[in-house]
């Protein structure tokens, strides 16, 4: 394992802070990659690591692709993430949430903390009795709420831009598409694309919330081991991460990738894999910024309608993504980098002009 200095020299992190509170047992991470075009905004994930090196990867791993995502989408924000150390189901508590909340007071705002996997809407609750800097609160604490329905959305948008690409048209109406996992995203997407008169596959590791999905949508549901393996106009990963690997790609039966899962590409080298059989990938941190795109319209005061609007951008920005694909002849992924990159660049050296901040 490498030292904490390595990993952060090697890809270049600002701060890499560990917080720790004896009385409530909180053990908590904060790694910022960067700050170049606004305070780190991401998640805070609660899991169980099985050592504090796996924390510290994760960690790593997804504060630097939260750099990207804002990026892509235009937003001022910088890259950032959490993990608390721990099984929320076991040590989750209002003492821990708070004392977790005032460190990251004490970060001044270079972070702003979020949900992720293992906390939830009620945390950041209890997070925000601590510190303004957190968002997706609930909406009665001037917040934007659960951030996944936007998410749904912006996938949505991203699944119309890649339809346009393909068959010429925004219409997803008789496209068939499958959905893998069909949790709070993959639900309301499911719901999306039923109203859009899509045919729908779904799969979930929970029989009842596939099965929900036929009840509601119509959909057909398949085993969670199969899903990729449907014929069908999309693949819609919104469950785990790594789902596109040497193995699962040549098993594809599929037009196009558009989802909401994070880090679908279990290794760079498999947008070149998915490139080569003529499979179009949404890049996910495009097709899932809606969720982000969410929140950075909470201050001053969240307009739902404005919000909205803003994740249909999605689409263009894809559509851009595609386009420089096309023109440098490398693949979505490596455009969708290239297009973040080139505004960070671009926003950094604005900020070499003199004002009074
Ligand atoms: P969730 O936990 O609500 O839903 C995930 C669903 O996938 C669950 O129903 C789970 O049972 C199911 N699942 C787990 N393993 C599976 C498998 N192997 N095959 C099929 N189903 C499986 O999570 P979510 O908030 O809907 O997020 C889904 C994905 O989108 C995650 O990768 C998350 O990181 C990403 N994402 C979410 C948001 C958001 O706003 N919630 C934003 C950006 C990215």
């Amino acid at each position: 394992m490498a030292g904490v200095f390595d990993i952060v020299t090697t890809d270049g992190f600002e701060q890499v802070a560990y917080f720790h509170d004896q009385a409530s047992g909180l053990r908590a991470i904060v790694a910022i990659h960067s700050t170049a075009l606004g305070p780190a905004l991401g998640g805070t994930r609660f899991y169980p690591y099985a050592s504090e090196d796996d924390a510290l990867v994760d960690v790593c791993r997804l504060a630097r692709s939260m750099t990207y995502k804002p990026a892509a989408c235009g937003n001022d924000l910088g890259g950032g993430k959490a993990v608390i150390i721990g099984d929320p189901t076991a040590v989750r508590s209002e003492a821990l949430l708070r004392a977790y909340g005032r460190f990251v007071e004490g970060m001044s705002g270079r972070y702003i903390t979020a949900e992720d996997m293992g906390t939830t809407q009620a945390d950041m609750d209890l997070i925000r009795r601590e510190t303004p800097h957190v968002t997706g609160v609930s909406e009665s604490l001037g917040g934007s709420g659960d951030p996944s329905p936007a998410t749904a959305w912006g996938v949505l948008w991203a699944m119309k831009a890649v339809a346009e690409r393909l068959w010429g048209t925004p219409s997803l109406a008789g496209r068939h598409v499958c959905v893998a996992g069909v949790g709070k995203v993959g639900r309301a997407l499911a719901a999306h694309l039923a109203e859009e008169g899509a045919k729908l596959t779904v799969s979930d590791v929970r029989q009842e919330a596939a099965e929900l999905c036929v009840d509601e949508y119509g959909a057909a549901a398949v085993a969670p081991e199969t899903a990729h393996t449907v014929p069908c106009d999309i693949f819609s990963p919104c469950a785990l991460g790594a789902v596109l690997n040497p193995t699962t790609i040549p098993e594809l039966r599929c037009d196009a990738v558009v989802g909401s899962a994070n880090n679908q590409l279990a290794s760079p080298a498999d947008a070149e894999r998915l490139r080569h059989p003529g499979i179009v990938y949404a890049p996910d941190f495009v097709a899932n910024a809606g969720g982000g795109i969410n929140i950075a319209e909470e201050p001053p005061g969240y307009d739902h309608a404005r919000a909205y609007q803003r994740i249909t951008s999605i689409h263009d920005t894809l559509l851009d993504v595609f386009e420089r694909a096309d023109a440098d002849g490398i693949t979505t992924a490596a455009a969708a980098d290239r297009l973040a990159e080139e505004r960070i660049a671009a926003v950094s050296r604005t900020r070499l002009i003199r004002t009074t901040r």
